[in-house]
């Protein structure tokens, strides 16, 4: 129990990492997570990066078809 309490106060008091903390740009998820890479902007590039490329894209094509008809 000590231990974990003293883990917390350490990472609040740790204004360095405090700074990395940022919020997922996806919308939809608003997770929070440590950017290690000042250009990271999703929590996880994989599910969040990916999904956001996915709908623009499906945005794009979307509005393309939509004359078409
Ligand atoms: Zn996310």
């Amino acid at each position: 129990m000590a231990a974990i309490a003293a883990e917390a106060i350490g990472l609040l008091a740790d204004s360095e990492r405090l700074q990395l903390l940022r919020r997922c740009a996806n919308p939809a998820c608003s997770m929070l997570f440590l950017a290690e890479n000042k250009r990271r902007r999703w929590c996880t590039s994989n599910i969040c990066g990916n999904r956001a490329r996915v709908a623009r894209h499906y945005e794009r094509t979307h509005t393309d078809r939509d004359g078409g008809v």
